[in-house]
């Protein structure tokens, strides 16, 4: 089979050495180890995709598609000698005539999505990150600052178009193999590769499209303090009102100290009093309010398209997380006492704590989707890092990261792992990421013995995965 006389006049195939091949291959954050290609293939057309499928399938080279490259989690680093079907050049939108929903490209980013939308008066669930793609948040669920109001990004999925292990193509709906539909909205990295799928948007109106917030900063001191307020106002927090933690040492305060960034946001043009009033009394050392309209919002977090986020070639980093159903305070401090013990090399290390409202994505019923955390939705994580040389420290990194996730799993509700998928390291037990339910990992592996028998899409959190290194529920973490 000769590829390039089968690709479509907008693609192109990339060799190493090449800028289209380093765009397709390069890496926003270094995980404990980045998939190895020997070569990309740019696609422009499902049939792009279909037929570089096919390619490999023949030349028995794994395949694995990359999009906003931010994948982060060990399982990547199986990939060698494999194809990188480069999905950006799928980035059309294409908004209904009833303004109900959208046609979008397998390979769009955040910031592409969200500027489309907000340009003609719409808004959807988006990922807090401007740089990151949308599909693959949207596969492992997808939250975001509006997950409130219009649920997951998953929920928010009403078909789409999805290119199989074999090469073939089918689309997926409630109506249309409603059994793959179901699992491509929690566990979809496993199933296919998405070219394009119908998205349901939203009109933004004058009353909804600011956001106020006010970003503070705390010593640590007040970790207890802050939280068991956060939990105050979260137990009856109306869709509007969201919390951002973010522990780290910050220069401009004190570089040798983790500090807690502590943002109170409320969609709204201004941010009631009585969201903030208890936090000033504990005395932050700085209290920044302001307002935006949504598309700025990333920006005051650091999740913009100039952060370092989203500059290819940063520091390594492996997540640990911790999905949540309330704060206990008890199990934060352990969790940052051991966070701030890190080794110099590992000094940046930091736990961000997003807590944004879950209305809507409580009030899916859980079964409907493979996502299997709707009740959980205080998301914490806990990212190690250290500088992208240093490949020595990944090893002392996760024995850290997994001491602090210990921690904070000691303290909670049900006392078991639960970790967001695409947030996840990739040492977890398969049941932490798809759900402790028998039934849910039974019904994935039996869609994954039908839809991708060959394992051709293991490469992101596999379902039938083993768990790669000795985890939480099976294993000891001692420095
Ligand atoms: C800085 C940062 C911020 C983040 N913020 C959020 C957030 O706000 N909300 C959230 O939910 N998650 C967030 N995440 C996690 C994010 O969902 C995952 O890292 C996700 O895998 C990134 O997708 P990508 O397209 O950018 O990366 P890629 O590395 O390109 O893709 C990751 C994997 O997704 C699969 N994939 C990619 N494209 C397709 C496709 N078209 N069809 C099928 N499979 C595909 C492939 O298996 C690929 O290996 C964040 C991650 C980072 C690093």
């Amino acid at each position: 089979m000769k590829l390039a006389s089968l690709l479509s006049v907008g693609a192109q195939i990339c060799r190493p050495g090449s800028d289209c091949f380093s765009n397709a291959t390069s890496r926003f954050v270094a995980g404990w180890a980045a998939p190895k290609f020997d070569m990309a293939v740019e696609v422009a057309t499902q049939e792009d995709v279909q037929n570089t499928i096919r390619y490999a399938n023949e030349q028995g080279k794994p395949f694995l598609a990359v999009s906003g490259r931010h994948g982060f989690t060990k399982s990547l680093g199986e990939m060698k000698n494999g194809v990188g079907i480069y999905m950006r050049q799928m980035n059309d939108v294409t908004i209904s005539e009833d303004g109900k929903s959208a046609t979008v490209g397998g390979g769009i980013t955040s910031k592409e999505l969200i500027d489309h939308l907000w340009a003609r008066g719409k808004q959807s669930t988006t990922g807090a990150c401007e740089c990151t793609g949308i599909v693959s948040p949207m596969l492992g669920g997808g939250h975001g600052f509006l997950k409130g109001r219009y649920g997951l990004m998953t929920d928010n999925l009403i078909s789409t178009d999805v290119v199989l292990a074999d090469g073939s193509a089918v689309t997926v709906s409630e109506s249309q193999h409603p059994d793959l539909f179901w699992a491509m909205r929690g566990a979809g990295q496993n199933f296919g590769i998405v070219t394009s799928f119908e998205y349901r948007i939203h009109d933004r109106t004058p009353k909804n499209e600011l956001w106020s917030y006010d970003v503070m900063a705390f010593s640590t001191d007040k970790l207890e303090a802050v939280y068991e307020e956060a939990e105050r106002q979260r137990q009856k927090a109306p869709v509007e009102l969201g919390h951002w933690g973010f522990i780290i040492p910050v220069p401009e305060i004190d570089p040798s100290v983790h500090t807690l960034l502590f943002t109170v946001f409320y969609q709204g043009s201004k941010l009631p009093s009585k969201y903030t009033d208890p936090f000033h009394a504990l005395g932050p050392i700085m209290s920044t309010p302001n307002v935006t309209e949504f598309p700025g919002f990333s920006k005051v977090l650091g999740m913009d398209l100039s952060s370092p986020v989203c500059q290819p070639g940063g520091p390594s980093y492996a997540d640990y997380p911790v999905n949540l159903s309330s704060y206990n305070t008890t199990a934060l401090r352990e969790a940052v006492d051991i966070l701030q013990s890190t080794p110099p090399d590992l000094h940046f290390s930091s736990m961000l704590i997003e807590g944004y409202s879950g209305a809507a994505v409580r009030a899916v019923p859980e079964a409907s989707t493979a996502y299997p955390d709707r009740k959980r939705g205080i998301l914490i994580g806990n990212l190690m890092n250290w500088p992208r040389a240093r490949t020595d420290l990944a090893e002392e990194a996760r024995r850290y990261g997994m001491r602090i996730q210990e921690a904070l799993v000691r303290g909670s509700e049900d006392g078991k792992l639960h970790s967001y998928v695409n947030y996840a390291a990739g040492n977890e037990a398969r049941e932490a990421l798809y759900g402790y339910e028998p039934w849910r990992l039974e019904k994935l592996r039996g869609l994954k013995r039908r839809y991708d028998p060959y394992g051709r899409f293991n490469f992101y959190l596999p379902v039938e995965g083993e768990v790669m290194v000795e985890g939480v529920d099976g294993g000891k973490s001692e420095l």
